[in-house]
């Protein structure tokens, strides 16, 4: 561990800068995967399309992506065979947050409000007072065709004010606002709506049959001017709300990261540039295995929707790179050969509630990734694949650490026992330490992300060895 914090100081700092740019430009599930395929082209990668006929070959890389929020991508070994294993780390492209409603026109006592719907399980309070842009894809009518557009309002546009204390003592005490009255987005002022405009706003969207009627027309008209579209050819969007304040290095020392949506782009960052580093080399070409990403939307609320984990497009992949005609079993003897990193964020000990965490299960920030256990399936690792990462861990002089909940306490889940059930892979649930998990801002130390990077790296590289050590027979 001190080898990783001291001796490469530089190193971690500037691994910490790179996830920072990710992190920023990743405002919604289809800007991360945006960005994904931007880093995966560039490093060589081919984009494939699943209605299309795939001709896989040994020591070349390709990507996938569904509904453009999820996306695989995997470099296949030189040595690779039908009814070889796939080396894989899952992860999540979303992120609890507001979006904008289908009909989201408001006004009430002279402010133009934007109403929006509550994704997945935020911290809601936490989205009050925040300097607030929307982010997201829009539909768009160009011609004859439908046209799929990403859009990001780079500036503060929205806000969600506190009520002042003179009008709820108490708010120290219990703050909880009430999900539909509450967590309403100021636009803009009816009158300044007015002035701009020559019109008096309207609040009511109940009766409107286009998408100009629907919403605030000056969130439609700053839509319009960044895309470059008139109004009437803008039919559906999905729209995030996001925090304009960019992440940053913080602390004394600069040691922590303090950013938006690190659970979970912190792992896709990870698993992404894991497997970049891993192919810069030359291990692939000896590689028997597919190293592979799987960074699925959804995982939020459930991971149950055709680009999800619970979906089918993760078995469709890889059959369809087992696929051989000598071979008609390839795939299910790959499933048993194969491994799966689930990484998702955990929780770091709180120092202002330690008595939350279980005794011995404190994981604490630069101490490495931890391995989440539960029995009760929550998580999906095991003996046999903490072993493994341990295994793959002590030979890249990675540190780990170990959590699990309090009996008497809630607990999270993953995507680790969804596929571990879907596809019959061994699963480890693992990830780094983190505080204010589903704030607007979250925290983490710099240092994880260069250990992850590093673990990563080194699964891809020595899983397929480490595998032929195992005797579970
Ligand atoms: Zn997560």
């Amino acid at each position: 561990m001190q080898a990783l914090i001291m001796s490469s100081k530089e190193a971690v700092k500037s691994a910490a800068k790179e996830f920072i740019q990710f992190v920023n430009k990743g405002v919604s599930p289809y800007h991360v995967v945006e960005e994904c395929k931007r880093r995966l082209l560039a490093a060589g990668f081919i984009e494939l399309k699943e209605s299309e006929q795939w001709d896989i070959r040994p020591s070349s890389k390709y990507f996938v992506t569904r509904n453009y929020s999820s996306l695989i991508a995997f470099a296949v070994g030189g040595k690779f065979l039908p009814g070889n294993g796939f080396s894989m780390i899952g992860a999540h492209t979303d992120s609890p947050c507001l979006r904008v409603k289908p009909r989201s026109k408001r006004l009430k006592h002279g402010c133009v409000q934007v109403g929006v719907e509550c994704y997945g399980g935020g911290i809601w309070n936490t989205w009050f007072d925040r300097d607030l842009t929307v982010a997201g894809r829009v539909m768009v009518k160009s011609g004859d065709c439908l046209v799929h557009r990403l859009v990001h309002i780079p500036r503060p546009v929205l806000r969600i004010p506190n009520l002042a204390i003179h009008l709820q003592r108490d708010v120290n005490d219990s703050f909880g606002p009430n999900k539909e009255n509450h967590l309403v987005p100021i636009l803009a002022s009816a009158v300044q709506e007015e002035l701009e405009t020559g019109s008096a706003p309207s609040g009511d969207a109940s009766a409107a049959n286009n998408t100009a009627e629907k919403h605030p027309p000056a969130l439609l008209k700053l839509l319009c001017s960044e895309l470059s579209v008139e109004p009437e050819h803008l039919l559906d969007f999905e729209l995030c709300l996001a925090d304009t304040q960019p992440a940053a290095l913080g602390g004394v020392y600069e040691e922590f990261i303090y950013s938006p949506r690190l659970d979970n782009l912190h792992s896709c960052y990870c698993a992404l540039q894991g497997l970049l580093d891993s192919c810069s080399g030359d291990s692939l070409s000896n590689d028997p295995n597919v190293r592979m990403i799987t960074l699925y939307d959804n995982e939020e609320v459930g991971s149950e929707s055709a680009q999800g984990a619970q979906s089918n497009l993760t078995e469709l992949i890889l059959s369809r790179v087992s696929s051989s005609s000598s071979n008609l079993t390839a795939f299910q003897q790959a499933a048993p050969l194969s491994f799966m990193i689930s990484a998702d964020m955990a929780h770091a000990c709180h120092p202002n509630y330690s008595e939350k965490h279980e005794e011995n299960h404190r994981p604490t920030f630069h101490k490495g990734p931890v391995i989440k256990f539960n029995s009760n399936q929550r998580y999906a690792t095991t003996a046999v694949t903490a072993a493994v990462v341990r295994e793959v861990a002590s030979r890249v002089n990675v540190p780990l650490q170990d959590v699990m909940v309090r009996n008497d306490s809630p607990c999270g889940t993953t995507i680790g026992p969804i596929l571990a059930a879907r596809l019959g892979v061994p699963v480890v649930d693992i990830g780094a330490p983190q505080l204010s998990m589903h704030s607007i801002r979250e925290m983490c130390c710099t240092s994880s992300v260069l250990q992850s990077t590093t673990l990563f790296k080194g699964f891809f590289e020595y899983f397929p060895s480490v595998r032929k050590s195992l005797v579970v027979d």
